[in-house]
């Protein structure tokens, strides 16, 4: 059984209802146990203009899937939500990243974990903190609240 932080996020499609369905979908699979959810967030966009607001959380997860087998069923679930990969970083339905995976450090073609914007990101950053603790730390790169403390500054609010 490892432990796991999923991130979510959603511009597109009523977002607050991709991430509810999205997170309804994991407590429907059988070798993942949902264990805390964050509150929602809102976040301005990185990558290309013109897109809308995210909405983000953060969920802990406990499973059986080694870590690429988690990753397909992230995708699948992205799928599912009609997520449509067209420009890098453009708006979607849903995306669903491996943020932690117990405590390892992998680095595959495929799978890069802890996620490798992990560090910039404060809409990770903050409702991972909030399902842990100031204290908690990510494999090979320090604590939370130190991490945060050298985060850029993107405009984030708790909703
Ligand atoms: P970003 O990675 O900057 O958050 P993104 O989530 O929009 O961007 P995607 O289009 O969702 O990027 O995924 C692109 C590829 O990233 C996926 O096909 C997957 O193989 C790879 N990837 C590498 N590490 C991870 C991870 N930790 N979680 C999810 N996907 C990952
Ligand atoms: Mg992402
Ligand atoms: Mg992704």
């Amino acid at each position: 059984m490892a432990k796991a932080f999923i991130g979510l996020g959603s511009n597109l499609g009523k977002p607050q209802q991709q991430l509810e369905q999205a997170i309804q979908s994991l407590r429907d699979i059988e070798g993942i146990t949902v264990k805390t959810v964050s509150s929602n967030y809102i976040s301005a966009p990185v990558g290309p203009e013109g897109q809308g607001d995210y909405i983000n959380a953060v969920v802990a997860i406990e499973t059986v899937l080694s870590a690429e087998q988690l990753l397909d069923v992230l995708q699948e679930i992205e799928n599912l939500q009609g997520r449509v990969r067209t420009e890098r970083w453009g708006a979607r339905t849903l995306d669903m990243d491996i943020l932690l995976y117990a405590d390892e450090i992998i680095d595959s073609e495929r799978l890069k974990v802890p996620h490798r914007e992990i560090a910039n990101r404060n809409f990770v950053l903050l409702p991972l903190m909030e399902i842990t603790s100031e204290e908690f730390q990510i494999p090979g790169q320090g604590a939370l609240l130190d991490l945060l403390a050298h985060c850029p500054d993107n405009a984030i609010k708790k909703l």
